[in-house]
C-alpha cells in the first residue's frame, strides 16, 4: 500500500475527527483556524476559533469590526502580527473574495495556503508545517527544506487530499511527536528510515539555541484612582496596536513604587520590564494614551503579561 493510502486509512481510524474548525468547507472559517494554529497548539486555539466565530461569523463581519476589536478577542494567542494580518486579509476577501493564489493574502504562507486549499476547496496542495516536516523529516531522514517540500508534493494522493493532509497534521500531533514518537503506533513504520536505522532524535535537526539577548525595560504605572494610563504601541511593532505601559516617564509622574520584574520571552529577544506606579497630578494623556479603569483595561487588547499585572493591580485595594 502506498503511503499516502496508509495515512488516509489510519487517520479514518485513529486520526482527529471532532476539532470545531473539521466538517465544514467554509474557507473563511478553515482559513481562520488555519492563521490561529499557525505556531499554535490545537488545545490553545480552540477557545479563540470559538470566540471569533460566534462574534464574527462570516468574513464580512470580522471585515467590518476595528483593528483594535480583532486585536482586542486575539489577545493572548501571541504573534500578533497574525491578528493584524487577519483583519487586514479579512478586508480584502470581503471585498473581492478568496484570491485564487491564496498566498496573496496577508499572513498565508506556502504550507498554510496548501492547508486552505486541501480543506476548503479540495485541491492536491502540499503542507509542510512544523508537525509534517518531522514527520517527514523523519520518515525520509532528511532536514532539507527544498527535498522535504518534494517528497511532500510528490506523496499527494490523488483523491481525498483532505483526508490525507489531515492524517500527516494528526500524525505529527499524536504519534511522531517531538519526543519518544510512538512508532510502534505509526502507519507508516515501514516506511521510515529513522524508525529502521534508530535516528528519530536526529530528524528535524535541532536548531542550534543560541542564548537570546535580554531587553530591559521600566513599565511607567500612572495610576489615579482606578484609572491606569496605557499607551497603543506602535504598528508594526511586537505588540503593535495593542494597549500597554508607557515606557518613558513624563516629568509629572511621581514613583511611588517599584513592582517585582517581568518576565516575558519572545521568539528574538527575553523581556525584563519593571513596573513603576506612578501618580499623577494635572497631566493630560498624551496622544497615544488614555486613561482606561483597570478592570476594563484587563478586558482591552493587552498582552499576556500585561494582563497579568492589570489583573494584579485590579486586586490591590484603593
Ligand atoms: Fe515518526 Fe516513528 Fe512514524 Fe517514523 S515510524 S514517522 S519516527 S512515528
Amino acid at each position: 500500500m502506498k503511503f499516502a493510502q496508509k495515512l488516509i486509512r489510519w487517520q479514518r481510524r485513529h486520526g482527529r475527527h471532532d476539532l470545531p474548525w473539521q466538517g465544514t468547507r467554509d474557507p473563511y472559517r478553515i482559513w481562520l483556524s488555519e492563521v490561529m494554529l499557525q505556531q499554535t497548539q490545537v488545545a490553545t486555539v480552540i477557545p479563540y476559533y470559538r470566540r471569533f466565530v460566534e462574534k464574527y461569523p462570516t468574513v464580512g463581519a470580522l471585515a467590518a469590526a476595528t483593528e483594535e476589536e480583532v486585536l482586542q478577542l486575539w489577545a493572548g494567542l501571541g504573534y500578533y502580527s497574525r491578528g493584524r494580518n487577519l483583519h487586514k486579509a479579512a478586508r480584502q476577501i470581503a471585498e473581492t473574495g478568496f484570491p485564487d493564489d491564496l498566498e496573496q493574502l496577508p499572513g498565508v504562507g506556502r504550507s498554510t495556503a496548501a492547508a486552505i486549499a486541501a480543506f476548503a476547496f479540495g485541491r492536491r496542495a502540499a503542507i509542510l508545517d512544523g508537525n509534517v516536516k518531522r514527520v517527514l523529516a523523519r520518515c525520509f531522514a532528511t532536514n532539507d527544506k527544498d527535498r522535504l517540500w518534494i517528497r511532500a508534493e510528490s506523496l499527494l494522493p490523488r483523491k481525498d487530499v483532505e483526508t490525507y493532509t489531515q492524517a500527516l497534521m494528526d500524525l505529527g500531533a499524536t504519534v511522531c511527536t517531538r519526543r519518544k514518537p510512538q512508532c510502534g503506533a505509526c502507519p507508516v513504520h515501514e516506511d521510515c528510515i529513522s524508525r529502521k536505522k534508530g535516528w528519530a532524535d536526529r530528524f528535524p535537526a535541532a536548531r542550534e539555541r543560541k542564548p537570546l539577548p535580554l531587553k530591559e525595560t521600566t513599565w511607567w504605572v500612572p495610576l489615579k484612582g482606578r484609572k491606569v494610563l496605557m499607551e497603543k504601541q506602535p504598528s508594526p511593532g511586537i505588540w503593535g496596536g495593542l494597549l500597554a505601559f508607557p515606557q518613558v516617564k513624563h516629568p509629572g509622574w511621581m514613583e511611588v513604587k517599584r513592582l517585582g520584574v517581568v518576565q516575558h520571552g519572545f521568539t528574538h529577544f527575553r523581556l525584563h520590564a519593571t513596573p513603576v506606579l506612578c501618580t499623577v497630578r494635572g497631566v493630560r494623556a498624551g496622544e497615544a494614551q488614555r486613561w482606561i479603569e483597570i478592570d476594563k483595561a484587563i478586558h482591552a487588547p493587552v498582552p499576556a503579561p500585561v494582563k497579568a499585572l492589570l489583573r494584579k493591580l485590579g486586586t490591590v485595594p484603593n
